[in-house]
């Protein structure tokens, strides 16, 4: 019997098994959903795009493809079916049968096969190839502890969790599971995690790694007027800064670009703002895995092989010094690291040396630079450990986790998150980022655009709306975990206490508050950092659920420590503060 495969437009990838197993291929670019929200000009245009080259592509490689533009699902499975009856010989297609790998979206699988059975087809679901680890993965993993009766949501209406997650243990056990970066059991290295040598800031000096940029080609700039023409956008929209991958040979190339150049700095200054510097040293890589042009299992493959051919120990490579991506050729042996130690001859002052042969030596000049373990471990938690951990996460706390609003917060969202407008570095720095490109990196998404929006007391449902439509590497599973969650937190499944911070963060990790109008060292007053204010009324407001929580001990002895006039002043500011941020003035 004939059996199709639907792919959606986050499935994008020619390696499937589900593929490989049927006998053709079904694509609906169902935009009905654009129309209702004005998303980013540049994300409309990648999905898109991505999924006509994706097409292309298929087709190329020999697949029957069935490529249907219509407004929805529903409209564009009619086409479909109509087209079977048609062309059906033999009362062969009587009753299509299709077989979808199981959607990432909360219910969506169900609501597909629920208008393929309307239509007189069936519909069959399969695990999701693109996610390395499965839910019956996660299963096993959280069995461990007390269970929830699979009726029970895990989220009640206040948002607290009856079970929480945590990452790091997921993390390690997918470490264990999965063999990546482990040595005989144990973690390459002896340690789980190297964060605490991630957190360091360039010197103004420092060049981040050019973008690799892929010029839009001739189908993508149709699409791209296509989009303009056809919706409201929001954002940049014309194709100025638009490079990024839309083809899984592009996204290889990304890949490769990022394990070459980006990776040795991206460790260390992976918690790093910088003005004007958009992407530092990360892999802008999001993109590409979520529409499936790359497996999430290559960007982790790729960087445990870059490991072992130029890996040195946690900390051992400075950016600055070696003068970024084409600094000297390294191996494990060249820098001491622990098989080389065994050959008893890598002295710890190699460093300087290999450094020191390599520059004067033309033919080792495109040499990449080493890559520390703690960079290597960093980037693999990302993925591993993160991104499969918040699609679980999504999986077990839907749907209740995208209503989930502990703290009870309901403003709207100040206009500065739309328009950019504002005298806070930080904020319109980042808000730029993503008018621009669609993208901000993890900790303008985190401590920035999330922790503002905490402390001004934004509705989560609201924030999570805004990261969706406006960030090209956005989908309902991966935002909703992370923005309502993680950022907003509307329940503690993941986290025990809130990411909110006041300018301190921003200062330290930034070079932002030195050229900003207001003054990070002063809380209240005209011209005091906003997010100081509003952090302690943020603190104040939400004692009851905060305290309680018992990771905020030390936060609460500085409330405890400031008195009623201190109080009377900080309430004061942060009335202004949200004030001038409503009005589109702050
Ligand atoms: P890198 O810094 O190079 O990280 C490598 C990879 O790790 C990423 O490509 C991504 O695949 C993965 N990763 C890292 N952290 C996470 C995480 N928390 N959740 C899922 N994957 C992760 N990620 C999205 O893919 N789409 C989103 O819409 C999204 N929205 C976010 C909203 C908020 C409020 C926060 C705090 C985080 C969000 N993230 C989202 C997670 C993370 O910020 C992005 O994955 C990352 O910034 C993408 O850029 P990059 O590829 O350069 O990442």
């Amino acid at each position: 019997d004939r059996t199709t495969c639907w792919l959606l437009g986050d499935q994008l990838n020619t390696d499937l098994d589900v593929l490989d197993a049927a006998d053709d291929v079904l694509l609906i670019e169902a935009h009905g959903f654009a129309d209702r929200k004005p998303y980013h000009a540049h994300k409309l245009t990648l999905v898109f795009s991505a999924m006509r080259h994706f097409r292309d592509d298929l087709r190329e490689r020999g697949h029957d493809v069935t490529y249907v533009r219509a407004a929805s699902f529903g409209e564009g499975l009619d086409e479909f079916f109509a087209e079977r009856a048609t062309g059906a010989d033999d009362g062969d297609d009587a009753e299509p049968r299709l077989r979808l790998m199981r959607p990432a979206s909360h219910g969506a699988g169900e609501r597909l096969r629920e208008l393929v059975a309307d239509r007189g087809g069936t519909l069959e679901l399969v695990d999701n190839e693109l996610f390395w680890t499965t839910p019956a993965d996660w299963s096993e993993w959280s069995g461990e502890g007390e269970t929830v009766g699979d009726d029970e949501p895990l989220l009640g209406d206040d948002g607290a969790a009856e079970r929480t997650y945590r990452q790091e243990h997921w993390y390690r056990h997918v470490r264990r599971e999965t063999g990546v970066l482990m040595d005989d059991g144990e973690p390459v290295g002896g340690e789980w995690n190297y964060d605490d040598l991630n957190q360091e800031t360039p010197p103004d000096d420092w060049e981040p790694p050019a973008r690799p940029t892929f010029e839009p080609d001739e189908l993508t700039r149709e699409t791209h007027a296509w989009v303009r023409e056809r919706f409201d956008t929001w954002g940049n929209d014309s194709l100025d800064g638009f490079a990024w991958p839309v083809t899984r040979g592009e996204a290889r190339e990304a890949l490769d670009r990022f394990v070459r150049d980006g990776l040795p700095a991206f460790g260390r200054y992976q918690d790093a703002m910088a003005g004007g510097e958009p992407f530092l040293s990360h892999s802008l890589l999001s993109p590409a895995i979520n529409l499936g042009l790359l497996d999430p299992r290559e960007p982790v493959r790729a960087v445990e092989r870059a490991y072992e051919k130029r890996g040195i120990e946690p900390g051992a490579y400075d950016p600055t010094e070696r003068g970024g991506s084409d600094a000297g050729a390294t191996s494990l042996d060249d820098f001491g690291s622990d098989e080389a130690e065994g050959d008893g001859d890598a002295a710890e002052g190699d460093d300087g040396d290999a450094a020191e042969g390599d520059d004067g030596d033309a033919a080792e000049g495109d040499e990449p630079a080493p890559v520390p373990l703690n960079a290597v471990e960093g980037f693999i938690r990302q993925v591993i450990g993160w991104r499969e951990f918040m699609r679980h996460v999504y999986r077990e706390a839907m749907p209740e986790l995208a209503e989930a609003n502990q703290l009870d917060q309901d403003r709207e969202l100040p206009p500065a998150y739309w328009d950019g407008e504002t005298d806070m570095r930080c904020l319109s720095e980042a808000v730029g980022h993503v008018r621009e490109f669609g993208y901000a990196h993890h900790i303008e998404r985190l401590m920035v655009l999330s922790n503002f929006a905490l402390v001004y007391g934004a509705d989560p449902a609201e924030l999570n709306e805004w990261f969706h439509l406006g960030f090209v590497d956005a989908y309902h599973w991966v935002t909703t975990p992370n923005v309502v969650a993680m950022g907003s937190f509307g329940t503690d499944v993941l986290s025990s206490k809130p990411y909110a911070s006041s300018g301190n963060y921003v200062n330290k990790m930034s070079d932002h508050c030195a050229d900003c109008r207001y003054a990070v060292s002063r809380t209240t007053g005209e011209g005091a950092c906003p997010f100081n204010a509003l952090y302690w009324d943020f603190l104040k407001e939400n004692e009851e659920t905060l305290r309680g929580t018992g990771r905020m001990g030390l936060m609460y002895s500085h409330v405890d420590g400031k008195d009623d006039a201190e109080w009377e002043s900080i309430r004061e500011r942060a009335d202004r503060v949200r004030e001038l941020a409503r009005s589109g003035e702050l």
